[in-house]
């Protein structure tokens, strides 16, 4: 018998499935390539100060030291490189969101993270920075396809992915144990992102899926290696290649590019970039968020051997790792979820 059945190898799934072979479990992955996956269009941007009012993102302290010892383990173990430390830099628009930032980063705790920097003269004639702004570090950028990619390959050695569709229907549920097609397994954790929605077991959680689209742009000049950050960002990927974005909309969930997504990119990055630039690739997918933005980890109530790890949101890159880690101490160990994750929240839903 296998232990786990992880269905999905998104950031939820492969995390998951790594961190369970760390504590020993056996594992089965099954995906279906052909499915939109949030994952696999992501920026893969991490930054742990956010938002207009610059506030520390939901357990920052514990989530960036560990992610940075997850991915480089993951490079370690499988060869390749994906993760990028790069700081983001955010120019002040005005005079008066100097004085607030200024003001915020004491009042925030975040001297750690961020410091105030004057106007940067290799950015002059390209990007607009006449106040100088907030500088970040321990931010970055996880290209998220080729960390699933090597993932990928790292599982298929073990012989432990197959990619095909789930059939909910072929679940058998016994006292102890599950078994699907035959198999039989301690546990099914569902791994699906945004897909979660057709699933019979766990549908009725509160997600609230968020639309979001990116460009690939193309400069035909340098920037220093930073992340540049006024609401829509602007993040440096090879060359003079650079990705752009992002939108947020909640009411057309689907991963079609659209005009307006564009639009709203590119007029978002001329806010900042004085340079002209070429739209090279447009991408869109949709976000696994949830109602009350916290994640989703833990056990059906009524079939234990039902699991979902899920409701990532726009921050996939950064919680996976560490949330994974807390779902799998729970799952072999008995540790308690985080509080703020675990679905118990929300028994009463489904
Ligand atoms: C435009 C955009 C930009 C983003 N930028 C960032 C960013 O910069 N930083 C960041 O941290 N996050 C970002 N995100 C969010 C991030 O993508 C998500 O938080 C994260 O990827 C969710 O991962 P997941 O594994 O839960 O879901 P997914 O990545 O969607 O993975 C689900 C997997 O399950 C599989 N699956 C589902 N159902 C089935 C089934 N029935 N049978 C077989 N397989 C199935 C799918 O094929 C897929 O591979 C962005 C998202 C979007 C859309």
């Amino acid at each position: 018998m296998i232990d786990f059945l992880i269905v999905g190898q998104g950031l939820a799934g492969t995390t998951l499935a790594y961190q369970l072979l760390k504590k020993g479990a056996s594992i089965s992955i099954i995906d279906n390539p052909a499915l939109p996956s949030s994952s696999r269009v992501a920026g893969g941007m991490f930054n742990p100060v956010t938002g207009k009012h610059l506030a520390k993102t939901w357990l920052a302290d514990e989530l960036y030291p560990y992610l940075f010892n997850f991915y480089r383990e993951i490079e370690n173990l499988t060869g390749e490189i994906f993760l990028y430390e790069i700081p983001i830099y955010r120019p002040f628009k005005n005079e008066q969101q100097k004085a607030q930032f200024e003001k915020l980063i004491p009042k925030h705790q975040i001297e750690k993270y961020c410091k105030i920097i004057p106007p940067q003269t290799e950015l002059q004639g390209k990007v607009l920075n006449p106040l100088g702004g907030v500088l970040t570090e321990q931010c970055g950028r996880l290209d998220v396809e080729k960390f699933l990619d090597a993932s990928k390959g790292y599982f298929d050695k073990l012989r432990s992915i197959s990619n095909e569709e789930f059939d909910y229907k072929s679940i058998e549920i016994q006292e102890s144990t599950i078994s699907y097609k035959g198999n039989d397994y301690q546990y099914i954790i569902f791994c699906e992102g945004f897909h979660a929605i057709r699933n019979p077991f766990f549908k009725n959680l509160p997600f609230n899926p968020v639309k979001g689209e990116t460009l690939d742009i193309k400069l035909n000049t340098k920037l220093p290696p930073q992340i540049i950050n006024q609401g829509k960002w602007l993040m440096p990927l090879e060359g003079s290649t650079f990705k752009a974005g992002a939108t947020y909309v909640w009411h057309e969930l689907n991963d079609r590019n659209s005009e307006e997504g564009k639009q709203q990119i590119e007029d978002g990055i001329r806010q900042f970039l004085t340079v002209q630039f070429e739209v090279i690739d447009q991408k869109a997918g949709v976000r696994p968020a949830t109602k009350d933005r916290r994640p989703f980890a833990g056990l059906h109530p009524e079939f234990p051997s039902l699991g979902i790890f899920n409701g990532l949101g726009t921050k996939g890159v950064s919680l996976a790792p560490y949330l994974a880690a807390n779902f799998a101490d729970h799952l072999l160990d008995g540790k308690e979820i985080n509080t703020e994750t675990t679905i118990d929240r929300l028994n009463a839903l489904y």
